[in-house]
């Protein structure tokens, strides 16, 4: 079962739009009823790449829920395959998942970095961690070098000083002389994450970045 089957059956297998054919499925090639591509997709949709045959008409009920639903791009979902299961998740949420574990070969989790904006869970795969245009694996390494973002976020390093390439002074100068020791070394783990555009490091800063109190009062 594929990630996008998977999330469509814990979700209890909605049917949002009516199959008026029937044949194979553009996008991943199995026999069924199917929806026009038109009415789950925009004109201005160009994802087709990896589709089974991008110049069908329809997808079968599957696939027109997980391009046609909103939420799906709005916020961050991990699917499990047995038992089949969709769980939203906020940023904390997420953040607290990446924090207890590797994501396992049973798993699957989509992060929409930037809500709204691309079709992630069509393109899922099991094992890995889906953000825009890359799949990132997540085992002990990564975990470890979360927690030093979790680290140095507890020391005061706002989300912008994280990707810089000194620990600023304005906070260095606030610390005591161990605190100074463990950013120092918290700064040094993070090394492999620190080049320009590190999907790794992109993912922790968006995950970590506190809540703002106007998102928390809702
Ligand atoms: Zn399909």
């Amino acid at each position: 079962m594929d990630v996008l089957t998977a999330a469509w059956v814990g979700a209890g297998s909605p049917t949002p739009h009516a199959a008026t054919l029937t044949g194979e499925c553009s996008h991943c090639g199995a026999q069924d009823h199917l929806v026009s591509v038109r009415s789950v997709v925009s004109k201005q949709f160009t994802g087709f790449d990896g589709w089974a045959n991008p110049s069908g008409r329809g997808v079968c009920l599957g696939c027109a829920w997980a391009y046609s639903t909103a939420e799906l791009r709005a916020g961050a979902h991990l699917i499990t395959r047995d038992p089949a299961a969709l769980a939203p998740l906020d940023r904390a949420g997420v953040a607290a998942r990446l924090r207890s574990g590797p994501i396992g070969a049973g798993e699957a989790l989509v992060v929409p970095m930037r809500p709204g904006r691309k079709h992630l869970l069509p393109t899922a795969v099991w094992g890995r961690i889906s953000i825009e245009d890359i799949d990132l694996v997540w085992g002990r390494q990564e975990m470890c070098l979360l927690g030093m973002v979790d680290q140095l976020r507890a020391l005061g390093f706002g989300s912008r000083m994280l990707t810089a390439p000194a620990p600023p002074f304005q906070v260095m100068k606030t610390l005591t002389p161990p605190q100074f020791r463990q950013a120092l070394q918290a700064w040094g783990q993070l090394e492999p994450w620190r080049q320009t555009g590190n999907p790794w490091m992109a993912l922790a800063v968006h995950v970590t970045t506190p809540t703002t109190t106007k998102e928390s009062r809702r």
